[in-house]
């Protein structure tokens, strides 16, 4: 058992004042909404915060809230993945792909506790990374080199890799959010701001271990989505080992929209196959203008996978992935909407 310090916040402020280590001296420190991952990578003794700052009673404020009007849906970050999921605007064919993201993910259980701020910053789920008796992580501890590399790889990423670390992005969610051009607000010791979800992870290059563009004692506050007519023509596909309870091995999230049978515009996120929500922008591309069928699917989907890199036990992955896309595409492609 390592000591930590455990507080509990009552307002944004004092949660980042917390954070910022104004209030309690210093150390790293780490927000808990649900827990599941935070609380399950400090048994394991691979995160080892000095201070952990409970921030569920904030679910009083817009943290905690489901907004929807005529021009966009607000999901605020302490929002539990169950709650937005059975949502009735989520549900009601507004925003199908969030809804089926949310549901295909984990269990019951974990989606009646784990909330979206802390879906979107879940760990990976990399055997090297989450077992300290490997010395070798770059992400855990920079500079230790990485295991996986040479290692058991089979559920590592082809796309987006550096020669320091291949883990994949576990998430469902957040591939969701890319594909419904979603953005995040983040609340911190400089007021208010505003990204694109898609630039809230990084790339792992030669820093694994800084995972997001957050800054020090930021919170993620809420989840903003435009209401466009194209995101009812979304859908997420999971491909996994076993058919509930498991993380993916490839998924794809698109939202298309469609003019008199051809595609104007679409987004497309990818998941279980990279380091980071990948948006396969070569694959929006090369649908453009065109109907989707199985061969113009099939050419987004190479488009999509040009750049993959395999490893020893992944390169099954590229072929998967295509297929798990081409089937995204078609499906949404069918919807009546
Ligand atoms: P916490 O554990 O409380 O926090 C996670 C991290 O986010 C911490 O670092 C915390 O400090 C930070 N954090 C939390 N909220 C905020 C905020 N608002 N602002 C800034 N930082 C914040 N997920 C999937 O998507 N698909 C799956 O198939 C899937 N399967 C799973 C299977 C198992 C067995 C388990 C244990 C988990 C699985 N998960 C899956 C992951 C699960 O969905 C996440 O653990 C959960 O969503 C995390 O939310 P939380 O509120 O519990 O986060
Ligand atoms: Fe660590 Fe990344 Fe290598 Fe896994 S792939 S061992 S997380 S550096």
């Amino acid at each position: 058992m390592r000591p930590f310090v455990f507080e509990r916040a009552g307002s944004p402020a004092a949660a980042i004042m917390a954070a910022a280590g104004r209030a309690q001296g210093a150390g790293e420190a780490q927000f808990l909404a649900g827990g599941t991952t935070l609380i399950d990578l400090m048994k394991l003794d691979v995160m080892r915060p000095e201070i952990v700052i409970d921030i569920n009673a904030l679910d009083r404020t817009t943290l905690g809230r489901i907004e929807a009007d005529a021009s966009r849906l607000r999901l605020g970050a302490l929002v539990r993945m169950a709650d937005a999921a059975d949502h009735p605007v989520v549900r009601r064919d507004s925003y199908p792909v969030i809804a089926q993201s949310l549901l295909l993910a984990a269990s019951a259980q974990l989606r009646n506790m784990g909330s979206l701020g802390g879906n979107v910053l879940q760990r990976t789920r990399c055997t090297y990374f989450r077992d300290i008796s490997y010395s070798a992580c770059n992400k855990r501890n920079p500079g230790s080199g990485c295991a996986a590399m040479d290692g058991v790889n089979r559920m590592h990423a082809v796309l987006g890799t550096s020669d320091q670390c291949i883990a994949t992005y576990p998430g469902d969610f957040a591939q969701a959010l890319i594909a419904l051009d979603a953005e995040v607000e983040i609340i911190g010791p400089a007021g208010v701001r505003s990204l694109p979800f898609s630039a809230l992870h990084r790339m792992p290059g030669d820093a694994p271990d800084i995972e997001t563009t957050l800054r020090p004692a930021e919170i993620i506050s809420s989840f903003f989505i435009p209401a466009t007519p194209w995101a009812r023509r979304s859908l997420f596909v999971k491909v996994r080992d076993r058919e509930s309870y498991e993380f993916a091995l490839a998924s794809a999230a698109v939202a298309l929209d469609l003019v008199d049978g051809l595609v104007r515009t679409s987004r497309i996120a990818l998941g279980g196959v990279a380091t980071a929500p990948w948006r396969a922008e070569r694959a929006e591309d090369a649908l453009r203008g065109k109907p989707v069928n199985e061969d113009t699917a099939r050419s987004a989907a190479q488009a999509a996978f040009a750049g993959a890199l395999p490893r020893q036990h992944n390169a099954f992955k590229i072929e998967l992935g295509k297929r798990t896309l081409v089937r995204a595409l078609q499906g949404a492609a069918a919807l009546p909407v």
